[in-house]
């Protein structure tokens, strides 16, 4: 059956737990959200409708996202969908009430001292230009009602921005709040520019149900709760400062002013809010680069125990990978592969899989027993890397792996040797 796409939807399914009374937009989304568990819905004070948040903070939630049980089952899922993009199905509008306060109905919050303002963190941007369709999320700095300043990486929807600038006209837009995690998973996912996220959602899906938005007749999820209707205009002013993945201040860049034309929010939806460096934030992400790594290194070693990009370098900047090797210079060949599926990885340890990738206290472990710097070590200097690292200036950035695999036939000196007779292997530390 197909998906409205909507977060409300996914939320009956998943569960959530109702947070009573209302929420400050000035940081009391922030410590209501930095508590962790399971999904919350909640009503920011002043907004005309709820919102959902930590819905996908867990991997298992992701999983459910996506209807797979492995991180394998979903990595190939995704990857599947971002090759073989179902077409949408298009259905009647549901009846929309205008926003009466814009953007700030969305609703707009203020998550940590020292940012720009309030944001928008689960903005989808929709914008079809010359034929070509784009679906990505982007962070929007909300100056009033009816302006913001959009965070537009030089990706996809840069390039649309450009061509239409190009053309002296500003992008028509529509920025959508409240979708399935599914849809946000395939925005977050770069399949290639003429493939359209929202149809990579439908593969996701199993069929996804849009509506052409009131404004700009741009395909919408048909259970999203926030839908606004803009220009990403030839305007530009300063974004920022705003605390990204990394959980550091993102300087402050001149990006594309956003006009809003009209906001509207669906009564039957919820609207979503991501905590910026939170776990949601985190596993949003960094899950379709884990795909991506993991299809990368599944091409040059026999098989793929399991990648994390793990949470305390931003779910970005760093990886572990479990795999399993037929030859002892598989594990190089993993680094490199890795450093090619995820441009943006800095630091990678390739492990065995007798490693616990979620256990930071294993992977030192393995580096302490099976890892020698003169051998095992491989160094990139000045490669591109993340605008996201302070310490990486002009993005360029020096990318490091570690081989801590153990050694094929390398005897029990390798083994993790804490046993005893009968029930095997006992956890000292
Ligand atoms: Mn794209």
């Amino acid at each position: 059956m197909a998906s409205d796409g909507g977060l409300a939807r996914f939320l009956e399914a998943a569960g959530f737990e109702r947070v009573e009374g209302e929420v400050e937009p000035e940081y009391g989304v922030t410590m209501l959200l930095a508590g962790g568990g399971g999904p919350l819905v909640f009503r920011v004070r002043g907004a005309p409708l709820d919102a959902g948040g930590n819905v996908v903070s867990a991997r298992e939630r992701v999983l459910q996202a996506l209807g797979a049980s492995s991180d394998a089952e979903a990595y190939e899922k995704l990857l599947r969908a971002m090759s073989s993009p179902e077409p949408l199905r298009f259905t009647g509008a549901p009846t929309l009430r205008e926003a009466p306060r814009g953007l700030l109905d969305a609703p707009a919050v203020r998550f940590y001292e020292g940012e720009g303002g309030p944001y928008l963190t689960a903005s989808v941007f929709i914008a079809c230009w010359r034929g070509v369709c784009n679906a990505s999320v982007h962070r929007v700095m909300v100056k009033g009602e009816r302006v913001g300043v959009v965070r537009v990486v030089p990706r996809h929807l840069w390039r649309l921005y450009r061509e239409a600038v190009g053309e002296g006209r500003d992008l028509p837009v529509t920025v959508v709040l409240g979708v399935h995690p599914a849809v946000l998973l395939a925005a977050a996912s770069s399949p290639r520019l003429g493939v359209f996220e929202l149809g990579v959602a439908s593969a996701l899906l199993g069929g996804l149900e849009v509506y052409e938005s009131p404004v700009h007749g741009n395909p919408v999820p048909a259970g999203a709760g926030v839908v606004v209707e803009g220009w990403l205009t030839r305007e530009t002013a300063p974004e920022g400062p705003f605390v990204d993945a990394t959980g550091t201040l993102d300087k402050v860049r001149e990006q594309p002013a956003l006009r809003v034309e009209a906001a509207y929010y669906n009564p039957d939806g919820v609207s979503h809010v991501i905590l910026p460096a939170g776990r949601e934030h985190l596993m949003l992400m960094g899950f379709p680069r884990e795909a991506q790594v993991w299809e990368a290194v599944s091409r040059v070693v026999p098989r793929v125990h399991a990648v994390r990009l793990t949470p305390a370098s931003g779910g970005w900047l760093h990886a572990v990978i479990a795999i399993e090797k037929n030859h002892d210079g598989d594990a190089k060949n993993a680094i490199l592969a890795a450093f090619a599926g995820h441009p943006s990885l800095k630091h990678v340890v390739v492990v065995s899989p007798d490693i616990d990738v979620d256990d930071p206290g294993d992977v030192e472990w393995a580096i302490a027993t099976r890892f020698q710097a003169d051998r095992d070590l491989v160094v990139v200097r000045e490669a591109r890397g993340s605008t996201l690292d302070p310490s990486a200036p002009e993005g360029f950035t020096t990318k490091l792996g570690l081989d801590a695999t153990k050694p094929l036939g390398g005897g029990v000196e390798y083994e993790k040797a804490t046993r005893i007779p009968g029930r095997g292997l006992v956890r000292v530390r």
